[in-house]
């Protein structure tokens, strides 16, 4: 029987398997130079025709982005097809600040918000709320849920967010966010499909039904991904390290790698029925342009993506 197992494991062409009937969101951060805006656009305007349901665009810690994040997510809302989701987070802020930017996203016909705790501005410190700003994740998304029926995505952490205790303790914090109005959560990045497997059956073993979108990072820099993998709650397998050995020179080469660890595992994840994938484009399309068209997500016929 093993045998015949192979046979039909060898028979099956690569990827036929999956048929395309996933849905795909992007995650783009706000650029700091003109060079950088260009290079955004540009992985804006290729990934556009896939048809995503949403892209989203970061806050950066403490704030420090507040305008260019408003900027970028109003332009992409004006200027495209897409739905623009805007990260926001508690950090350095009063309610009345963090209020008002969510009115401006209102006012400016965005109505999907990522809330975040957010991580204090001095890497390594423990996080302390502001005096008069929101203690937590939970409490923005209760926050914004109040103001406006906005679209509403919390964090997840397959691996543990490593301020939590435990699992359990994760799990209870997602449950509060979800409960305070938010609709799905995005995991941190995460490099085993198991992990995530075994998180998403703790997740429904606590009754929470909505769906965890897990969030890919096509890593082509496993020395810069070790860097901030470490503070967020991401282990990095040996084995990574051993695909990427001896390319620093090459990278060319390391991009094909890149496109070849996360459609493999997007290619699992489907396999577990996952249907909806997050990607973290670091402001390139290339990587997940090729990933999703390995998946069977192709360009949408233009009338289909002008009436979405
Ligand atoms: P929370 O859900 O508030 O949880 C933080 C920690 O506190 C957890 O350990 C939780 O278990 C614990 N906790 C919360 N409430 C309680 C309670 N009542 N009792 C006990 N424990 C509690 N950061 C940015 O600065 N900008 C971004 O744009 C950004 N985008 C992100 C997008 C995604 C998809 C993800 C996964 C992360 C993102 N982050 C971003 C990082 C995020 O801000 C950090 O991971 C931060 O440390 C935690 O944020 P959170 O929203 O998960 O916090």
């Amino acid at each position: 029987p093993q045998l015949e197992e192979a046979r039909r494991a060898l028979e099956a062409p690569l990827f036929a398997d999956v048929g395309g009937d996933m849905e795909v969101s992007f995650e783009f951060f706000p650029p700091k130079t003109e060079k950088m805006d260009a290079q955004l656009w540009d992985a804006i305007r290729t990934l556009e025709p896939l048809g995503p349901r949403f892209v989203s665009v970061t806050y950066g810690a403490g704030g420090s982005t507040r305008e260019r994040t408003h900027a970028t997510v109003a332009r992409i809302q004006r200027e495209t097809s897409l739905a623009a989701a805007a990260h926001l987070t508690c950090v350095e802020a009063t309610r009345e600040e963090i209020d008002q930017v969510a009115e401006d996203y209102w006012a400016a016909g965005v109505r999907h918000i990522v809330a975040l705790r957010g991580d204090p501005p001095t890497l390594g410190a423990k996080f302390a709320s502001h005096p008069g700003g929101y203690a937590n994740a939970a409490d923005l998304v209760a926050g914004l849920a109040k103001r406006h029926p906005f679209e509403i995505s919390v964090a997840a952490y397959p691996e543990c967010h490593p301020e939590s205790v435990d699992t359990v303790g994760d799990i209870d914090n997602l449950k509060r966010k979800l409960d305070a109005g938010a609709t799905r959560a995005i995991t941190q990045f995460f490099f085993s499909p198991e992990a995530f497997f075994r998180f998403r059956d703790a997740v429904a073993a606590a009754g929470i039904t909505a769906e965890i979108v897990p969030g890919i990072l096509p890593v082509s820099n496993v020395a810069q991904t070790r860097k901030f993998a470490g503070l967020c709650g991401a282990a990095i397998p040996d084995w990574m390290d051993r695909l990427f050995e001896g390319l620093d020179d090459h990278p060319a080469a390391r991009q094909l790698v890149a496109a070849t660890i996360a459609a493999e595992m997007c290619r699992r994840l489907y396999a577990g029925g996952v249907k909806s994938f997050h990607f973290y484009t670091l402001n390139r399309a290339e990587l997940a342009f090729a990933i999703c068209h390995m998946l069977g997500v192709r360009a949408k016929p233009q009338a289909v993506v002008a009436a979405a």
